[in-house]
């Protein structure tokens, strides 16, 4: 098999397998080929990377923010030298083009590394707190062995953005890649070792959601931080409820794009592509409602469709091409259901709508999918659909917009197009999302923080912020003269 790892889990400095685990297979969604076959976890499997993850955080942390940093930043470097390996690697376990995974897989995973290897030593310094004689002072220190539970969308991504900061912070950490994409994290753990982490301290498991409950019910467990959807998120955040564990939750969303009609056409339109289209629209940050605005609604639709049209779909090992498949069948079949559902609610269909005809019949291929005259109670407006299928909603008032934007369980994020600066602001200022972008859209660098807001979670991945996530504060007063008491 193309892709086979020396064995399902990674533990303890080494390639550790159970086939007692039930079997997961891996499949190149391109052509349905079975590339990998891997095992979820058993228990005794959770067990021991919780043990020798226990032992490695000690160890860890007694180390210098410095020494941490040095060997992120040296992880950064191997993953930036094998670039092309692991880009391949992400391209077969998701079926995104290489064209893309070259660019924003293992490089995003890199740069994170790199950035919290650079302020692990800055960025965990506490305070001191003058009392007039006495003083306290904050330690901020590392919370133990943390959780990453992945999505599928971004497997090298998601897994260093959660392994960066909570490594600089001194912790451990247990990733579990989703079930759907097994293969990229193990080679990140790979890469760990070899840049001097201590055996133990980042261990990947696989396992799906029968495996994720034996995880975050571990009593051993002390953070959790799951990207996934929000029925995901709420029976995750639930559990780690249940013994009061920090979490981080990273969910899904439905997010509105305002383009008005002073906008740049050709970057609104470049602006709605991007945040529709790229990963084959399996972006949870997809400014997937594009309201634009009655007076250039038309000459917008006439471009976007033209534009959309001259998307290459294809093999995705060919550096020429733009659009590869799905992740799976299933989530074929789910993004079909929807475009059904657009057509037979009254949604005018632009382009796409099914699958190509262009591309070999044995991948999980759709067609980029535009639909226009989209109102806000229609399906396709209101639920995640998570695959290339954008919503062309009308308006005529900024006010209205802005309510309709904003009338969603979700905030995950959005944007708006205009030419006027102060508009822009006012606007980004009322939307209800974690993260906004202004003439622009999806961009996600590692300095800025990343995050949701309302059911698409809480606390905040990349950036300074990220650190206090995976990090706490502990307070000592110190008492400078006799301890007096009225007893
Ligand atoms: P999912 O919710 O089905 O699964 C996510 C992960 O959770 C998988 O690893 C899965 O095995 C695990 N899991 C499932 N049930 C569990 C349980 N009860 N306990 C513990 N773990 C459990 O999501 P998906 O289909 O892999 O990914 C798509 C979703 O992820 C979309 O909704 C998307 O918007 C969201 N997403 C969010 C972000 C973000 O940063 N906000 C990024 C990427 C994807």
């Amino acid at each position: 098999m193309k892709a086979q790892p020396k064995a399902s889990h990674f533990i303890d400095g080494a390639y550790v397998e159970d086939t007692a685990g039930t079997v997961i297979e891996s499949v190149y969604p391109a052509t349905g080929e079975v590339i990998a076959k891997l095992h979820a976890a058993t228990p005794a499997i959770v067990e021991r990377a919780i043990a020798s993850a226990k032992r490695a955080q000690k160890e860890w942390a007694a180390l210098s923010p410095t020494a941490r940093g040095r060997v992120l930043k040296k992880a950064a470097e191997i993953m930036r030298a094998r670039n092309r390996e692991l880009s391949e690697l992400e391209t077969l376990d998701t079926g995104k083009p290489i064209q893309e995974t070259i660019v924003a897989d293992p490089t995003s995973g890199a740069d994170s590394l790199e950035f919290f290897g650079g302020i692990a030593a800055a960025g965990m310094n506490g305070s001191h707190i003058p009392l007039g004689g006495d003083f306290a002072y904050t330690k901020r220190v590392p919370l133990g062995v943390c959780l990453g539970i992945g999505a599928w969308n971004y497997p090298q991504q998601i897994c260093c953005w959660k392994a960066a900061p909570a490594l600089a912070a001194g912790n451990a950490m247990i990733f579990k890649p989703s079930e759907v994409t097994p293969l990229g994290a193990l080679k990140i753990a790979e890469i760990l070792i070899e840049a001097g982490a201590p055996k133990g301290l980042f261990n990947v498991i696989q396992g799906d959601r029968d495996t994720g409950p034996l995880l975050v019910n571990h009593p051993d467990i002390a953070k959790v931080s799951l990207t996934g959807s929000v029925p995901t998120g709420r029976k995750v955040a639930g559990a780690a409820a249940g013994q009061l564990k920090h979490v981080t939750m990273e969910l899904g969303g439905k997010s509105p794009l305002i383009v008005f009609d002073d906008a740049d056409l050709e970057s609104a339109i470049s602006g709605a592509m991007l945040g529709n289209f790229y990963s084959t629209g399996q972006v949870c940050s997809n400014g997937t409602r594009v309201f634009v605005h009655r007076a250039i609604k038309e000459r917008f639709l006439e471009r976007l469709k033209e534009r959309t049209e001259a998307i290459l779909i294809g093999d995705p090992q060919n550096e020429a091409t733009q659009m590869g498949p799905l992740v799976s069948f299933a989530q074929r079949e789910k993004v079909l259901s929807y475009m059904e559902k657009g057509k037979a609610e009254g949604a005018r269909l632009i382009t796409g709508g099914g699958i190509p005809n262009t591309v070999s019949g044995q991948g999980a291929f759709v067609q980029p999918t535009v639909f226009a005259d989209v109102t806000d109670d229609m399906t396709i407006a209101r639920e995640e659909i998570f695959g290339p299928v954008m919503c062309v909603l009308d308006f005529d008032d900024e006010t209205d917009v802005i309510a309709r934007a904003n009338a969603t369980e979700f905030g995950l994020a959005g944007g708006v197009f205009t030419a006027d600066l102060t508009r822009a602001h006012r606007v980004v200022d009322q939307l209800e999302a974690g993260t906004l972008w202004i003439n622009t859209y999806n961009l996600c660098p590692v300095e800025m923080p990343f995050g949701g807001s309302k059911q698409s979670g809480f606390g905040r991945e990349n950036s300074l912020a990220a650190l206090e996530h995976y990090s706490e504060l502990k307070t000592v007063y110190v008492g400078m003269g006799a301890c007096e008491a009225p007893y």
